[in-house]
């Protein structure tokens, strides 16, 4: 019930655009794991924050401390919302993951330099792969199928052989909570247990779960929780916040600041400096994104009173529709994991014969329907998944165009209409493929584009008249447009 009451909620669920048959269609946005709608109640609350903002650095005046009372709540709620109230920090850095996973990664293999090796699974996102294989000696990829070449994920028993084989040199485990090509949801704790008994850490990509799944990062038993736990805050309705690092304070304090600069420093002389012994100031040179960090722990918290186990049934619900549906559709093929329980709303899949570009085309251009296609930035992992079929292209002129995959994610705002939309659009496209197709070329960069019909972006979207509509009430007719002639003159 619940979710169709939050689909306005968020800020452009409720989009129309006009398609290539110059009809006008409600959009359907089914690109969540790429980055999820915005969240407008904790876009309001930050507005109303916005009110008394000002630097933390400044400690005195009144919005010195609003904001810093902000910023410590922010903090708290995002530990208490990943079940990391005791023992864990946050820190808040970058636009998104891959900061915080280039930070640990760079940290991690100072802070055990005699470690030269890390496990990184082969289904991972390059963000929770290249920064491993940028600082540590050696990486070795964990497997992630069965013996008959099956996607299974990790699997335990393998990896345990792996850990008990390079102890000695065994820094951590890097693996992702969710995979964003199969929707997979990776056993992190048994897995943790596996890196502890052999002295290893930890590192999870949360990326892809932290909206979607109940997280509790602290375990009742030590040995199962979480030592490095990594997020982005536009995969989590909060975009313009920043990616996130939680980590067990007694290691996060071991680890030698990444930047240096404003706030991070308790006294600097002409000749030397000592760095904070304050964590979070130690963690956070340079001023904050507090407005980012407010409004992802507003949304953190809108999240966790609808109950993130509901929310995670009711995107099971949705997401075993989406199989069962695309599974009865001729042609369709879903790719690495098919199975209903253990998983989030991310779901791979192709029309045989349609190259996943042009398939991502057609569901933009003629059914509003927005998805993600490629490689989803886990090249391994999908071109793995599409082996066989690759093979069996006999002209090599083809082989990039085939090279991916669409993916259709679901959110908060995601309903069973949403999907019925997507099953009516891709039967059309099969039932009727000849007919999409031949409206595109290929241009000599192999990519398709439609022969007659042009996205016109300005017609939603124009920088220069919202500018002009937002500045009107402060800026006379003159100054607006000499701002027109000085571009003119340039
Ligand atoms: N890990 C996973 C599993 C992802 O899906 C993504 C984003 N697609 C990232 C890491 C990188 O996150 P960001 O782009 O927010 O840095």
């Amino acid at each position: 019930m619940w979710c169709n009451d939050f689909k306005k909620a968020f800020i452009g669920s409720e989009l129309t655009c006009i398609n290539a048959e110059g009809k006008t269609l409600s959009r359907i946005y089914l690109d969540s794991a790429a980055s999820t709608l915005a969240f407008a109640p904790a876009q309001q609350a930050t507005q109303a924050f916005l009110k008394y903002y000002a630097n933390t650095h400044s400690s005195v005046h009144l919005s010195a401390k609003i904001s810093s009372e902000a910023v410590a709540w922010a903090h708290q709620r995002v530990l208490s919302f990943f079940g990391a109230t005791q023992g864990y920090s946050a820190v808040f850095q970058g636009n998104g993951a891959t900061s915080p996973l280039n930070r640990l990664a760079r940290g991690l293999s100072e802070l055990r330099a005699d470690k030269s090796t890390v496990l990184v699974s082969l289904m991972e996102h390059h963000s929770n792969d290249l920064p491993h294989r940028a600082h540590a000696k050696k990486v070795i990829h964990i497997n992630i199928q069965d013996a008959t070449g099956e996607f299974q994920g990790v699997d335990l028993i393998e990896l345990e052989a792996l850990c008990k084989a390079h102890q000695q040199q065994l820094n951590y485990i890097a693996v992702t909570a969710a995979s964003n090509v199969s929707g997979h949801i990776t056993p992190i704790y048994d897995i943790a247990e596996i890196a502890h008994k052999y002295g290893a850490y930890i590192v999870v990509d949360g990326a892809q779960i932290a909206a979607h799944a109940p997280i509790q990062l602290a375990q009742d038993n030590p040995q199962r929780s979480i030592d490095f736990f990594v997020f982005s805050g536009h995969k989590t309705y909060a975009p313009g916040s920043p990616g996130v690092l939680i980590g067990k304070t007694q290691l996060l304090d071991q680890l030698k600041p990444e930047f240096y600069g404003g706030g991070m420093v308790s006294e600097v002389s002409k000749f030397d400096y000592s760095v904070s012994g304050l964590l979070f100031d130690k963690e956070h040179a340079g001023t904050l994104n507090i407005p980012g960090i407010f409004m992802l722990a507003t949304t953190l918290d809108f999240l966790d009173r609808v109950g993130m186990y509901s929310i995670y049934e009711k995107e099971c619900m949705l997401t075993q529709y989406l199989i069962e549906m695309l599974q009865t559709i001729e042609g369709v093929k879903v790719y690495a994991n098919t199975s209903n329980t253990q998983r989030i709303g991310a779901v791979s899949f192709n029309i045989q014969g349609l190259p996943h570009e042009l398939l991502a085309l057609i569901l933009n251009d003629y059914f509003a329907i927005a998805v993600r296609n490629d490689c989803f930035c886990a090249h391994p992992f999908v071109r793995e998944c599409l082996v066989d079929e690759l093979w069996e292209i006999e002209d090599e002129t083809q082989l990039p165009l085939y090279q991916g995959m669409v993916r259709a994610s679901i959110g908060l705002y995601t309903n069973k209409a949403d999907l019925q939309a997507l099953e009516h659009a891709l039967t059309c496209i099969v039932n009727n493929k000849a007919y999409y197709v031949s409206q595109y070329k290929l241009t000599d960069e192999l990519h398709f584009v439609h022969k007659t019909f042009k996205l016109e972006t300005q017609q939603y979207f124009n920088i220069e008249d919202t500018l002009t509509n937002c500045f009107s009430d402060y800026l006379s007719k003159e100054k607006i447009s000499m701002y027109e002639q000085r571009e003119e003159m340039a």
